[in-house]
């Protein structure tokens, strides 16, 4: 093990005895996130109580020399909260306090590890809700939200994780804390806010997140939610174009393919969609009468587009069940295939039949199944592409898919991920985007936090390779 034991020693004396992990089993469970295709084990993991703690242990790691990737929940999808390198994993899971709501305010005070619906259910009594909302938010946790920029399904009328931070404590690479932005932070030019921008969207690069300051808005007075069934993706891609140009501002448009609604209609979370139909979820929100005035005009939207079936509820259980049933719908295709790769890009709304239409092709070409469900109002894309990686080839044809899918995302005007990050996964794609001198100033920004490039190797921009041997047994490439 290329940690020393004196290190672990002194990472047992600050968290305690059962907060620092090196047994084979424990260390399993972390050496992936969502992602599970790869394979890249810490050498331990410590689970700091307190920012004195984390502060501390990045300290100590400095002094060992040692790689340090940081973790909220592990849902994320590209391989940031995996040790690319080996070395130390930092959990932020204890970090999960409420610290204070100002329904007043309308901000909230947060530890990075209280999981996004925690935080939820506690703003529900203040008539509040705090508006990103990943389909993994019953686990994933707000710091990990930040350092992805997350989106949802409520973002494409609210805005994605971005548009909420007002402001943060981090902790740099040196073990020390800076506060960018704070509780007024986002209200207006506060000095130094402008830097917490950096930090969202950091992919745990830049530093490690310990306190966050949140905007609330109220909750809605009324919710109406729409179903409507395709036979086929134009229809359904057309109407996606159309609802956004509604004047009351869908808050969602989500679209599940027929493969993802057989999915969902063959587990518990049934909600009678229509097997065989492209199925479109919308959904507005505002003052009741607001909300039943506009009904009329965003059914007729949806009708132009010929639908095979269309309904609408304002009843709150069934609201709660089709929605239910979108958000399960991305975690069962890894109940039916050993494998899946979940691609995430964005792409402009106008050329989504276009590019669904080419993925098809190719993953027919290829042999690979693939399941969509995506965030169509935002134009992002998640293909599934199932796959067993015991099948010799396999995992090459879905490697295959995944850049020639990127290649057409560039093509069309979009950009590489629309939610999910690049973590270890899209770093080979970053040349289709960016030239040699916008790849250095973006690793002029890392380095000016991370100089050592020790937090977080491997993942978002290429840094430093710590010295081989680290990784544990576990790892594959
Ligand atoms: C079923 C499913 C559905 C999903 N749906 C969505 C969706 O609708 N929208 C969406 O955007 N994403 C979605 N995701 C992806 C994922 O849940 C999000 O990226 C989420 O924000 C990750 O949060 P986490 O706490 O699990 O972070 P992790 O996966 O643990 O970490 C993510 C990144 O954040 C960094 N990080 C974690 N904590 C800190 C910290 N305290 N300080 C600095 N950096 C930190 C890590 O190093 C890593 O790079 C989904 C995932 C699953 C499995």
């Amino acid at each position: 093990m290329a940690l020393s034991g004196r290190f672990l020693e002194e990472c047992r004396r600050l968290a305690g005895p059962g907060r620092v992990l090196t047994g084979e089993a424990a260390l399993t469970a972390y050496d992936s996130d969502a992602l599970t295709h790869g394979h890249h084990r810490p050498e331990a993991v410590v689970l700091p109580g307190s920012v004195e703690e984390l502060k501390a242990v990045l300290a100590l790691a400095r002094g060992e020399d040692a790689p340090v990737t940081l973790r909220g929940a592990g849902t994320g999808l590209s391989g940031g909260a995996a040790a690319a390198q080996g070395g130390l994993l930092v959990h932020c899971s204890r970090l999960r306090r409420i610290l204070s709501i100002d329904p007043l305010n309308l901000v909230a005070e947060v530890e990075p590890g209280v999981v996004n619906a925690a935080l939820n259910r506690a703003l529900e009594p203040h008539g509040l809700f705090f508006p990103p909302d990943p389909s993994s938010g019953f686990a994933s946790t707000l710091g990990g939200n930040v350092a992805e920029n997350a989106g949802g399904i409520r973002c494409f009328k609210y805005g994605v994780t971005a548009a909420y931070v007002l402001g943060m404590e981090v902790v740099t690479p040196a073990g020390e804390c800076a506060t960018l932005g704070g509780p007024a932070g986002g209200l207006g030019p506060a000095l130094g806010a402008p830097w917490k921008s950096l930090f969202v969207g950091s992919e745990g690069l830049l530093g490690a997140i310990v306190r966050l300051w949140l905007r609330l808005r109220p909750l809605p007075e009324s919710h109406r939610t729409f179903l409507a069934t395709f036979p086929d993706v134009g229809g359904a891609t057309a109407a996606v174009v159309d609802l956004v140009h509604h004047p009351l501002t869908p808050v969602a448009v989500e679209l599940m393919d027929p493969n993802c609604v057989r999915l969902v209609e063959l587990s518990p979370f049934k909600a009678g969609l229509d097997p065989g139909s492209w199925a479109l979820l919308a959904e507005i929100a505002g003052p009741a009468e607001l909300v039943e005035a506009a009904a009329p005009s965003l059914e007729a939207r949806l009708r132009r587009h010929g639908p095979g079936s269309l309904r609408s509820t304002g009843d709150p259980s069934e609201r709660l069940r089709l929605w239910k049933a979108r958000k399960v719908g991305g975690g069962l295709p890894g109940q039916v295939s050993p494998d899946v790769m979940v691609q995430d890009a964005v792409i402009p709304r106008t050329r989504l039949a276009e590019v669904l239409a080419e993925v098809a092709r190719e993953s027919e070409a290829e042999g690979i199944p693939v399941i969509h469900l995506f965030h169509a109002g935002d134009g992002n894309l998640h293909p599934n592409f199932m796959f067993d990686a015991r099948v010799p080839g396999q995992a090459e044809a879905v490697r295959r898919l995944g850049r020639r899918l990127m290649e057409k995302v560039v093509a069309v005007g979009g950009t590489l991920t629309g939610e999910h990050g690049v973590g270890s996964d899209k770093m080979e794609y970053l040349p289709l985007l960016f030239g040699p001198a916008e790849m250095a100033a973006q690793s002029a920004v890392a380095s000016a936090f991370n100089p050592e490039h020790r937090l977080n190797p491997g993942k978002l921009l290429p840094g430093r390779r710590f010295r081989p041997g680290r990784a544990g047994p576990g790892t594959a490439a």
